[in-house]
């Protein structure tokens, strides 16, 4: 049995398709469609909140998506200069953050703040796929926390929109412990009797699967969404079957009961507004 290879983490790319990448020149990007193989320009993508007209959902930058779902104005961002160390003194670590800042144009991988949607005051966080792919380190954990915290001193709702390949591996068990803490802030927004909404998108996996991505009290997914703890491919390794067709897909997870709808993105902005109302709606039935 070769033992050097016994602790490698297969890349999310090698059991996944990878998200189609930018192709052409930088002035005029396009991406192909992995599901109808329609070839579509940077900026129409972008106009179609990264939606092929078939109805698959390219990943979105966390500042677009955010954008899309608050209303106009109304976002307050906290903690956006929290950029965090290297604990570690993972060799390379600094470098690769540094360069995905300037091409994310984020700091870290989360966006937190409070906004209002229809309406409605709610605390916000978008997970950033294209910062570590959404992954968990002592900065993300941190920002959630003190989102989850502000919310419940405020008595406000949450929604989250989590994307994610699991925990920081650079910053080893530290970035482990933050699902302990996460997850601690979560209880006690919801023994507050608070209202907590996430969204699932592709893909949300490890550490945020197993913390705040799996502990709402509405769980909507995207379509097509890979959600799940570990990767299929470790799965089978682990137990030598073969794993059923659409395996960990959102389709899959709203059957065996961990999500408990697929909402297209376009529809998502009008009931998350559905949801918060009713939501309120409750809260002042409650003190009458
Ligand atoms: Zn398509």
């Amino acid at each position: 049995m070769q033992l050097n290879n016994l602790f490698k983490r297969p890349k999310l790319g090698e059991t996944e398709a990878p998200e189609p990448a930018l192709r052409g020149d930088t002035d005029d990007p396009s991406r192909t469609c992995p599901r109808c193989q329609s070839v579509i320009p940077e900026y129409q993508l972008s106009d179609q909140g990264y939606v092929c007209s078939c109805g698959y959902h390219f990943r979105m930058p966390a500042r677009k998506r955010l954008l899309s779902l608050v209303d106009e104005g109304s976002f307050w961002e906290m903690d956006a200069e929290m950029k965090g160390l290297n604990p570690l003194d993972t060799p390379g670590y600094e470098e690769k953050k540094e360069k995905l800042r300037n091409s994310s144009g984020e700091n870290e991988a989360v966006i937190c703040g409070l906004a209002q949607i229809h309406g409605v005051k709610a605390a916000v966080f978008v997970m950033e796929p294209y910062f570590f792919m959404g992954s968990m380190g002592c900065v993300v954990g941190e920002k959630i926390t003190r989102l989850f915290e502000l919310a419940t001193a405020e008595r406000l709702p949450v929604v989250g929109f989590t994307v994610s390949g699991g925990a920081r591996m650079q910053e080893g068990i530290l970035s482990l412990m933050q699902m302990a803490k996460t997850s601690g802030a979560v209880k006690m927004h919801s023994d507050a009797g608070l209202f907590y909404l996430v969204v699932l998108t592709d893909p949300t996996t490890g550490g945020v699967t197993a913390s705040y991505g799996m502990e709402a009290d509405i769980t909507l997914a995207e379509p097509g969404a890979l959600i799940g703890f570990a990767g299929p491919r470790v799965i089978e390794q682990t137990i030598r079957k073969k794993l059923p067709a659409g395996f960990q897909r959102a389709e899959f997870q709203v059957e065996h009961g961990f999500v408990d709808a697929i909402v297209p993105r376009h529809n998502q902005r009008d009931l998350i507004g559905r949801l918060l109302h009713a939501h309120i709606q409750k809260e002042v039935a409650k003190h009458v």
